[in-house]
């Protein structure tokens, strides 16, 4: 549905690929090399399982409105499906399904490249919130943006999203941390959602910090969420999950509790921003709250991985945020073993500033000591699971939406092992091309 008020520059439209249009004849992907499906499981890939892509040799994918109906080998479709009103001819080249970013702060004012070297020199979050920097910089900016500023900032970094084959992405708010200024965001990811390609799946994130206005009153916020703001974003918001960052000088492991029972009994689904700079109970929370996900997980503890493969939580590592906040990475080798679902993400806001899922996949093999093939489970399918969309995204089988990515390779090995360069030539969504640098 198209809002009634003017959201963005006319340039900015311009640039815009078109709405999806359904095709009478559907769409037709011949010659793959190799087709990474990722089919044949229900559940989010856990230990061997993240091994396996379900690949298809020589492969082809017939799309029609919008979802996939048949895909296989390419010279049976390409007789079946002669049709066809759209063709690609992949040329032996690799495909994968169009990457699903589970983590991103996406919508916020400004930036804080001013604080780089500060980072650089060591300087800690607290030193860095002294010279007037850090996430509450952020909260004091995106507080006093309109609706319409929020959506044209936010509008470029999808563009280079999509640009690197993300096709679906989770969307926090939490650079407001007032009712008004939540609720603000949260229009705009559905706004965003609506006008361009990339599914947006809003997460509701007021427990990101504790406002200036509440300094030294934690817990008089956590009221001001669980009375007020909560149903709020309930009644008025598609917000799919509540968010909240468990943390030393954040929320406590009790306040988080007391947040996210309120959230369930809303309808909401919690996530947990879980033992990043330290271990503190992050992660034994969320399998408590039965969470879709834990996020970054740098410190867990033994007892945490065991809570959450009980629970059947999603680990979502976040590799870019321990390099741009030179953190330690997460022990994803360790995570793995346990029997818990990895799943890979950007965690783009202003303090790691990364659209690209492919850069992260890099990452996450060169850093976390993934295989290529556990990389691109955690950043398709698996991520789809940890936000509540496996049924729809993160894989190429039939009845789900044709999202899927050709890369300009013919080696699946070359999936994270190289990086630096975008190697996604042509971006389908929903059936649609929506990227394609074969013609230029
Ligand atoms: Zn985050």
């Amino acid at each position: 549905m198209r809002r009634a008020h003017k959201i963005l520059s006319p340039r900015e439209e311009a640039e815009l690929p078109p709405r999806p249009v359904t095709k009478k004849g559907g769409l037709l992907l011949i010659n793959a090399g190799e087709i990474a499906t990722m089919a044949g499981h229900d559940r989010p890939r856990r230990g061997e399982q993240m091994k396996d892509l379900a690949l298809i040799p020589e492969g082809a994918i017939y799309a029609m409105n919008g979802k996939i109906v048949e895909v296989g080998d390419s010279r049976m479709l390409e007789r079946k499906y002669s049709g066809s009103s759209t063709v690609i001819d992949a040329e032996g080249d690799i495909v994968v399904p169009g990457f699903v970013d589970p983590h991103t702060h996406l919508v916020f004012a400004g930036s804080r490249e001013n604080e780089l070297e500060l980072k650089l020199r060591g300087a800690t979050y607290q030193e860095i919130a002294a010279s007037g920097g850090g996430l509450l910089s952020t909260v004091a900016k995106t507080r006093a943006a309109t609706t319409e500023e929020l959506i044209g900032e936010a509008s470029s970094r999808l563009r280079g999203m999509r640009e690197e084959g993300t096709t679906t992405a989770e969307a926090k708010s939490g650079y407001a941390l007032d009712s008004n200024g939540e609720l603000k965001i949260l229009a705009a990811i559905e706004t965003l959602s609506e006008r361009q390609p990339i599914h947006l799946v809003p997460t509701f994130l007021g427990a990101h910090a504790v406002p200036p206005e509440f300094e030294g009153k934690a817990d008089a916020y956590i009221d001001l969420l669980v009375n007020e703001m909560l149903q709020l974003v309930a009644r008025r918001t598609a917000a799919r999950f509540c968010d909240v960052w468990v943390e030393q000088g954040y929320f406590s492991v009790e306040q988080a509790r007391r947040l996210l029972l309120q959230a369930k009994l809303l309808g909401l689904t919690p996530k947990v921003h879980a033992d990043e700079l330290t271990a503190c109970g992050g992660a034994e929370l969320a399998g408590e709250m039965e969470a879709a996900s834990a996020d970054h997980l740098i410190h867990v503890s033994d007892g945490g991985l065991e809570a959450m493969k009980d629970a059947g939580t999603v680990a979502v590592l976040l590799p870019a945020a321990s390099m741009s906040s030179r953190l330690p990475y997460a022990d994803a080798r360790k995570i793995i073993t346990a029997g818990v679902p990895v799943a890979v993400g950007t965690d783009l806001n202003p303090g790691c500033w990364v659209e690209s899922m492919q850069f992260v996949v890099s990452l996450a093999v060169h850093q976390l000591r993934m295989t290529p093939a556990e990389a691109v489970t955690a950043a398709t399918i698996n991520a789809a699971h940890a936000i509540g969309l496996a049924r729809e995204v993160g894989s190429i089988e039939p009845g789900k939406s044709a999202d899927f990515v050709v890369l300009d390779t013919d080696r699946l090995g070359h999936i994270g092992y190289r990086f630096g360069r975008n190697m996604a030539e042509l971006v389908v969504k929903a059936g649609n091309v929506v990227v394609d640098r074969r013609a230029r």
